[in-house]
């Protein structure tokens, strides 16, 4: 069995690994990559579509699931396996998603245009061809691929419907298996149950987002822990309401939205605040994310305390001061309220979507709050906001950041540091060796190494591109590898290379021209022409750098 690291190596997005094994090859997870991840990822799938016989996908966010639109597209009709709850999320997520790869491609080609450039075409602009090929399957239940490879899913309780994959296979006439992580979820999330475990593997794929970090430590029992979490929501709601704000928070539409609405929940239940809140959900994805956890209630899905709730006919995430905001002149009429509100949207790294205008009205407001519940990449404008910045660009502007800038703690979907480890330690029979994906590049390095030192199993962060056979020697610790890049994954960096050797030709001929032009027996003539060259070479060099960077 042979495994390519196509994906959310030595980063956090675009998670996808193919494996190939006796002529069948299948990919877990094909997910899109964001920030600054698109870059060095490119867009082309690194493989034919046709030459695929099967896919698994761990949950449903655009990072595991989002290039499978493109899978279809390009000619693909295998089968798509994963549980229900993760079909039905991936279907909005994914027609979502082809929503934005259309008005991207509508939005470049038009900046292309007015620089005489090529039009751009979106990477696709339907995910009905990829709905129709999932089929549900159920936890702990092994599914034959083929005679000699099957695998079984378990929970991986990091969003409604996620897992945890192993897969089997036959080598020597002996039973193999790689576990792969998924995202592993956070204890105490709302809603959901624990992670389960899996208790051997003979190798190991796992994610390590929060692989150097420590949530909060909270003390107490899960449900004490859920509702403190609803009281510091309530005091930060109830800070920004009294100076006259608006309580803004981007989340991402699936998941963590429905989260927040179960801790709002909680308040008003509870009559934490002396006062009802008017929350709305501005988000069409969030909006229809939060019905499709509503028809899951009566599945496997969820915790013990949410399933009490359910039993007694509450629904955990919705109540009556809430308001679904589905139109878009409803949306932007939010801005003209002269009460205070929370209002969640997306998308939660503030990239794209209806969040960007909330922003605008809010971002420079004293009394308004910005709050963030979620993860924020490299490059996002969440990060940059969470980072500090002291104003931002929207659309074509200049914003100053006067808003309260703040996080909600202990919200993450992802195990920290130590929920990780504990992932580890739940392995009865352990692994060979680990390879640690899914983390930016220090962390996943971090993350290994303390696998090796604390349980002396080999564990590597692979490169993208890099492919490794199992049963073949296990890459050591703190070794450079040589970069096995396939043909098949140069292609981004040979259309890069491209580019930039159009650029090159460009600064080339113009330098030309000039030479042409300039009479060289004028000494200051001469001058100009040295002054020319030096800009040439300095280009040059500046491409030499970037190219560098990339390589
Ligand atoms: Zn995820």
């Amino acid at each position: 069995m042979r495994i390519t690291f196509l994906g959310a190596a030595r980063m956090v997005t675009g998670s996808s690994f193919l494996l190939e094994h006796n002529g069948f090859s299948f990919l877990v997870d094909l997910g899109l990559a964001q920030g600054n991840d698109e870059e060095r990822m490119g867009e082309a799938l690194p493989f034919s579509a046709c030459d695929i016989d099967a896919v698994i996908l761990t949950h449903a966010h655009i990072d595991h699931s989002g290039r499978l639109p493109m899978l279809a597209k390009e000619g693909y009709s295998g089968p798509i396996y994963a549980t229900e709850a993760t079909k039905r999320l991936a279907s909005i997520m994914l027609s979502d998603s082809a929503h934005i790869q259309e008005s991207d491609a509508a939005w470049k080609s038009r900046r292309s245009a007015r620089e005489g450039g090529e039009k751009v075409e979106p990477l696709y602009t339907s995910a009905d061809a990829a709905m129709e090929l999932f089929q549900s399957v159920p936890y702990c239940q092994r599914i034959f691929l083929t005679d000699d490879i099957s695998f079984m899913i378990i929970d991986a309780g990091h969003l409604l419907g996620s897992a945890s994959v192993k897969v089997f296979f036959q080598e020597d006439g002996k039973e193999k298996s790689i576990v792969f992580s998924g995202d592993i979820g956070n204890t105490g999330q709302p809603m959901l149950r624990n992670p389960e475990y899996f208790d051997s593997a003979d190798w190991a794929i796992m994610e390590s987002t929060y692989g150097d970090r420590l949530h909060e430590k909270a003390e107490g029992n899960e449900k004490d822990v859920l509702y403190r979490r609803a009281e510091e929501l309530a005091a930060i709601t109830d800070r920004t309401f009294r100076r006259g704000g608006n309580l803004i928070i981007p989340s991402f539409a699936v998941g963590r939205t429905q989260e927040i609405l179960y801790l709002f929940r909680i308040i008003m239940d509870k009559k934490i605040l002396p006062y009802e809140i008017p929350v709305f959900v501005d988000s069409p994805l969030s909006v229809k994310a939060t019905a499709v956890f509503a028809s899951c209630l009566r599945d496997d899905y969820f915790d013990d305390e949410a399933r009490e709730l359910i039993e007694k006919g509450i629904n955990p995430i919705l109540f009556p001061s809430l308001t679904a905001v589905i139109d878009a002149e409803e949306s932007k009429k939010l801005n003209l309220r002269k009460e205070s509100a929370v209002i969640i949207s997306s998308s939660g790294m503030c990239e794209a979507g209806r969040i960007r205008h909330h922003l605008k009205h809010n971002i420079w407001r004293s009394d308004s709050t910005i709050l963030f519940v979620g993860y924020q990449a490299e490059g996002t404008l969440g990060r940059e906001i969470v980072d500090g910045a002291e104003s931002i660009h929207l659309f074509g502007e200049e914003i100053m950041v006067n808003a309260e800038i703040a996080i909600l703690k202990g919200t993450s979907g992802h195990a920290d540091k130590n929920g990780l480890l504990e992932w580890i330690s739940a392995f009865s029979a352990k692994p060979a060796g680990i390879f640690v994906v899914h983390g930016e590049e220090e962390t996943a390095e971090y993350f290994a190494s303390m696998v090796s030192s604390r349980f002396g199993i080999k564990a590597y962060a692979p490169d993208i591109g890099e492919d490794f056979t199992f049963g073949s020697e296990f890459p050591e610790e703190g070794e450079v590898p040589l970069r096995r890049h396939s043909a098949k994954m140069l292609r981004p960096r040979l259309e890069e290379l491209e580019k930039q050797k159009n650029e090159i030709d460009d600064i080339f001929s113009r330098l030309k021209n000039r030479v042409s032009a300039e009479d060289l027996s004028d000494e200051k003539n001469a001058e100009r022409l040295g002054r020319a060259l030096k800009r040439f070479s300095d280009e040059l060099s500046e491409i030499s750098r970037r190219w560098n960077g990339k390589a």
